[in-house]
């Protein structure tokens, strides 16, 4: 076979070396280290570990301010308050640069850390409509040969309490969103079965899949977790459904919790955390070892839910690990994971991994193996998108626009 590319020395987290041959974007084949490498093209990778890219399974391209004029944070009247936030959110948004540039500014922000596939949530409600989908569209064609991005329709302002957004998430299918969302339908919309009817309606109509923001703590966000598997279930849903955040599974006793693991295991609900400061979050290796799918993503990159963010997965790696309290060499594996194969098996990613027949999607780092790499997080990365450089140390490179 005549390759396009053939990448030679790779090293990969085995400690294995080989060279990898891309044709038409995808890995053709993976040869031993010593093997003659004949093709159109040769780039020596020169011994550096290299992995699959990072999924950045949670963000909002449609929110921050990364790349405009800062935006000093908000704090709450009174503790954390999502409803307060939203409407801090819209004061900000009305001053802030146009969307697409922002979007931009946070693609290449991610791209050039490494991310080559993504899900984005992107805000559908009464007071934006479908203006906010329909620039983050545009952005995502823009971007097309860069990285893969799935988009979900998001009531940010909720369902119920938002009129006309259940019809806006239906028309945002239409219109070229992947999934559909949902935003604490207890303490938000203050009627769980109604707004889950919504979200679950649309999901069943189209056909897509389904990832709804919980941040509901305590006995109330477990209940809330229980109805959404329910569902999932009796729509044979399983494996196309995720919770974002789910912040009460760090807030429940071990034995409540390990029945909640056990009901989204058997329901196929992934659970997507990032670990954010001082707040409890799902117990990984409770939920993992239970065999529920746990992913992870930035969430809000400067925007007005926190100032904090740099779109690099892998130091969401580290932060994972470190909240987790991941120490030995098994457990730091656990954390690159969650941002890389199990990342993938949330959002379904076909061709995902360094192996034959996938997409040649991977990221080269200066670390001896992944242990370190999650430590470290290494800087001086080069970014690969189907064989081709996209991204050097952080810099986007040959971008279309
Ligand atoms: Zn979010």
């Amino acid at each position: 076979m005549a390759f396009d590319t053939i990448f030679l020395n790779a090293r990969f987290d085995s400690g294995a070396c080989h060279h990898i041959a891309v044709k038409d974007g995808r890995i053709a084949a993976l040869m031993p280290a010593d093997a003659a490498a004949t093709g159109a093209k040769t780039i020596d990778l020169d011994n550096a570990l290299v992995v699959p890219g990072f999924v950045e399974g949670h963000i909002h391209l449609d929110t921050s301010f990364y790349g405009d004029a800062w935006r000093p944070h908000k704090p709450c009247t009174d503790g954390f308050n999502v409803h307060e936030r939203v409407a801090f959110q819209a004061q900000n948004m009305a001053e802030a640069a146009p969307m697409e540039v922002r979007a931009r500014n946070q693609l290449d922000l991610c791209i050039g850390h490494g991310a080559t596939q993504m899900r984005s949530h992107v805000m559908v409600d009464g007071s934006v409509g479908l203006k906010s989908l329909e620039t983050i569209l545009r952005v995502r064609e823009e971007y097309r040969d860069l990285i893969d991005i799935q988009l979900v329709a998001f009531p940010q302002s909720g369902i119920l309490a938002s009129p006309g957004t259940p019809q806006l998430l239906d028309q945002a299918i239409s219109l070229g969103a992947n999934l559909v969302g949902g935003l604490d339908p207890a303490s938000f919309d203050r009627d769980v079965e109604k707004h889950l009817d919504a979200v679950f309606g649309v999901a069943s109509k189209h056909g897509v899949d389904v990832d709804i923001h919980l941040h509901d703590m305590g006995t109330l966000g477990a209940f809330e977790i229980e109805q959404i598997a329910a569902r999932t279930r009796a729509l044979g849903m399983e494996g196309h459904v995720a919770i974002s955040h789910a912040y009460g599974l760090g807030d429940i006793s071990i034995d409540h919790l390990k029945t909640i693991a056990d009901i989204l295991a058997r329901s196929g609900v992934a659970i997507m955390t990032n670990a954010p400061g001082a707040r409890p979050f799902p117990p990984i290796l409770v939920l993992r070892n239970a065999g529920v799918t746990v992913f992870s993503g930035n969430d809000n990159i400067r925007d007005s839910w926190w100032p904090y963010g740099d779109g690099d997965m892998l130091r969401r790696a580290t932060t994972l690990g470190y909240r987790s309290g991941f120490n030995t060499d098994e457990e730091l594996r656990v954390a690159f994971d969650v941002i890389t194969v199990s990342g993938a098996k949330a959002l379904r990613l076909e061709g995902y991994g360094l192996r034959v027949g996938a997409k040649a999607d991977f990221v080269t780092l200066r670390a001896e193996h992944v242990p370190e790499a999650v430590v470290a997080a290494p800087q001086g990365r080069a970014v690969y998108k189907a064989g081709m450089l996209v991204a050097l140390n952080g810099m986007m490179v040959g971008k279309k626009r």
